[in-house]
């Protein structure tokens, strides 16, 4: 059970704490590092011989070699395959209690073949729901009824029914016109689902009429966004969560700020041009699994300094989705080049006729793509081609594939770069990578 008196303490905290500046943030994180920073050295094996409870002092680590060590960085001394084994279990029959140790034990919905397997406390529970409740809801006095359609749903969502918030959780591997159904039923204020089940109900009619409509979980192309507004009525906001933690939401002025008083980022630059990023994430506030400068895999546009909203937390521009899934390309000297999903996507929906595609990058660099839109498959490639050459990229071969397979609760990859299975879903092949990473480079 999450403890509603905490739940209702963070809530007031996180909603009344204010940074006027963003020294007086940076003050705040400084603080919560010092606290995290020197635990970490106790609580967790893997950080025992790291001299000083200084953030550079400890190492920057990806999910893999996070999950790796994943027994010595969680505080209960849990193994990953005994919690992979419990939280499969419970996966296979959509449960979602698995716990041990006192943790219920999640697993990341991950697209790759490395499943992440994360740890909550309740009182970890509790944390975020409060937080995620002061950044989400306008107000706290009025009356709340908040649909969320996810993946899973699990101790996270399901207790914290009751009073003036009332939640319903829907699943996402449910039929569309179930979910439909189940949410004209409850009548949400506050809508929260994948893009793409947003993009479905706002075509419906009759529909959900929420006051607030947030995309989860998945990348939020301005096309949808623009469909989703349109059905609805109100502008789209975006909730950018992931299993690693809650990391950020849009403003009332359409802006996604970064939680920077729940989580402290670093910026591991892809792209010095434009600033894309990957963020390195540090939970201030995270206990029984270690979150230290942890490589999320997402790329990140940054957006503008100052915010109208006044805010002194940074702003995301775009979340662009896996750095796994940047293509790569030589350019005229036969350098390999980094093309974000973000330019292919506006090329080739540009193109004309073509309603939707998908685009695959095989180990060898030659490109497959499968498009909807009567005969709209050779403007597509030539809309291709014609950005790579205003790029100054070799183009590589571009054949036609077929639409491919892709479950309903899977997260949508228009773009998506083919890489070697990495050792985690093929542990017999300790030496394949999951293809080349560029050094982390962090401001
Ligand atoms: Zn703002």
């Amino acid at each position: 059970m999450v403890d509603r008196g905490k739940v209702l303490a963070v809530l007031l905290a996180t909603r009344l704490r204010s940074f006027r500046t963003r020294a007086a943030l940076e003050r705040h994180q400084r603080r919560r590092l010092r606290v995290v920073l020197g635990r970490a050295r106790r609580a967790f094996p893997f950080y025992a011989d790291v001299p000083t409870a200084t953030l550079s002092a400890f190492p920057a680590l990806d999910k893999a070699v996070w999950l790796e060590h994943f027994g010595e960085l969680n505080d209960r001394g849990l193994s990953l395959a005994d919690c992979l084994a419990v939280s499969r279990g419970a996966d296979a029959h959509r449960r979602f209690d698995a716990s041990l140790a006192g943790v219920s034990v999640g697993l990341s919905s991950g697209t790759s073949g490395s499943q992440g397997v994360f740890l909550t406390s309740p009182g970890e529970r509790a944390r975020w729901a409060g937080a995620m409740l002061a950044k989400a809801l306008p107000s706290l006095t009025a009356p709340a009824r908040v649909a969320l359609v996810l993946r899973s749903g699990g101790p996270l969502y399901s207790t914290i029914d009751g009073g003036r918030i009332s939640f319903r959780y829907v699943d996402l591997a449910l039929d569309r016109d179930l979910i439909a159904e189940r949410l004209r039923e409850f009548a949400p204020t506050v809508l929260a689902a994948p893009p793409q089940v947003l993009d479905d109900l706002a075509s419906r009619s009759p529909r959900p009429t929420p006051a607030l409509v947030y995309s989860i979980a998945d990348v939020l192309d301005d096309d949808a966004a623009a469909r989703i507004s349109a059905g609805f009525g109100v502008p789209v906001r975006q909730v950018y969560q992931a299993t690693e933690g809650f990391l950020g939401i849009s403003c009332g002025h359409g802006s996604v700020h970064l939680n920077e008083d729940l989580v402290h980022v670093e910026r591991d630059v892809l792209d010095p041009a434009t600033g894309r990023y990957s963020p390195v994430i540090t939970d201030l506030y995270r206990r029984s699994q270690a979150i230290i400068r942890y490589r999320l895999g997402d790329v990140l546009l940054p957006g503008a300094e100052a915010c109208p909203c006044g805010s002194v937390f940074a702003t995301v521009a775009r979340i662009e989705g896996r750095a796994d899934d940047v293509l790569q390309f030589q350019d005229g000297l036969g350098a390999s080049r980094p093309l974000f999903a973000d330019f292919v996507r506006t090329a080739v929906l540009s193109a004309p006729g073509v309603r939707d595609f998908r685009l695959v990058q095989g180990l060898d660099g030659a490109l497959r793509l499968a498009v909807i839109g009567e005969d709209a498959w050779p403007a597509a490639s030539e809309a291709l081609r014609v950005l790579l050459r205003n790029r100054g990229l070799i183009s590589p071969a571009i054949t036609p594939m077929t639409w491919p397979d892709e479950a309903a609760t899977a997260k949508r990859r228009r773009v998506r770069r083919e890489s070697r299975p990495s050792h985690l879903s093929d542990r017999d092949s300790s030496a394949a990578t999951a293809g080349p990473r560029p050094p982390l480079r962090v401001d």
